[in-house]
């Protein structure tokens, strides 16, 4: 993995309602540059919501998202997204364009790149995902574990200083797993600005920083591994370990 240019990010007091559902209710988060921060909880505690509003898909109706210590919540939201990569479940690639077209899409049209500069851009991040030799191929005859390091690749392609993973392996196969949380560890290695949310507790052990607990769209309880699966404090952070471990 190359070398990147990471920046920290810090969520303070969150809030998001969809009508008068309130889904983030003050959401504290701070990830210091190069640090992974995973987060856990239960399905519908706000997590998706959380990434969503970090950057932008969803304004936040209250409280502070800040990039590199600058609030990024004024200012064109196209600007923010260039910074912030992000890789979804369900990968989000375009079905009817090969991979590199995929890569050199977003290159061309936010990062205004002409077509030769997006295509090398694009072939050096799909050689390091380990898939140069597909640069020609639509994502449906790829693996699901392959779209996924596409969908990675594409992400990094626009040299972003963090990067949000939203559950990247639950639709995988089991066998496809472990190539793509491979990729993100190599990541976090490299010294990117990380938050994964994810059930792969296994990861979040072994490569976060920080693990933080969401439940009813606040962080409940968050530190170190050792402290989140060794001594969590709050009982329903215990509770949920007990289910998922
Ligand atoms: P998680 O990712 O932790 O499973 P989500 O952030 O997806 O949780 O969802 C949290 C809550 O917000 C759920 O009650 C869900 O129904 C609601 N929600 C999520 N997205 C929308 C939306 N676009 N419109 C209305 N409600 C939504
Ligand atoms: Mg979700």
């Amino acid at each position: 993995m190359q070398h990147v240019e990471a920046a920290s990010l810090e969520v303070s007091g969150v809030e998001l309602a969809f009508g008068s559902n309130k889904v983030l209710r003050g959401v504290d988060l701070a990830v210091p540059a190069g640090r992974t921060a995973c987060v856990v909880g239960p399905s519908g505690s706000g997590k998706s919501t959380l990434l969503r509003a970090i950057n932008r898909l969803l304004e936040p109706d209250a409280g502070d998202v800040k990039l590199g210590g600058e609030s990024v919540l004024r200012g064109d939201p196209d600007v923010l997204r260039r910074r912030i990569g992000m890789v979804f479940q369900h990968f989000n690639l375009f079905p009817h364009k090969s991979v590199l077209d995929n890569i050199t899409l977003p290159l061309r049209k936010i990062k205004k790149l002409d077509t030769e500069s997006a295509q090398a851009a694009a072939r050096e991040q799909l050689e390091l995902v380990g898939l140069a030799h597909k640069a020609t191929a639509r994502p449906g005859n790829l693996s699901g574990g392959q779209q996924q390091r596409v969908a990675i690749a594409r992400a990094l392609a626009m040299k972003p200083e963090v990067m949000l993973f939203d559950e990247a392996t639950s639709a995988l196969d089991p066998e496809l797993v472990k190539g793509v949380l491979a990729l993100m560890a190599d990541l976090a290695g490299a010294g990117m600005t990380m938050v994964v949310v994810t059930h792969e507790m296994g990861f979040a052990r072994e490569v976060a920083d920080q693990v933080a607990f969401m439940d009813e769209g606040v962080v409940v309880e968050s530190g170190v591994p050792e402290q989140i699966f060794g001594a969590a404090e709050s009982p329903r952070l215990r509770q949920f370990l007990s289910q998922v471990l």
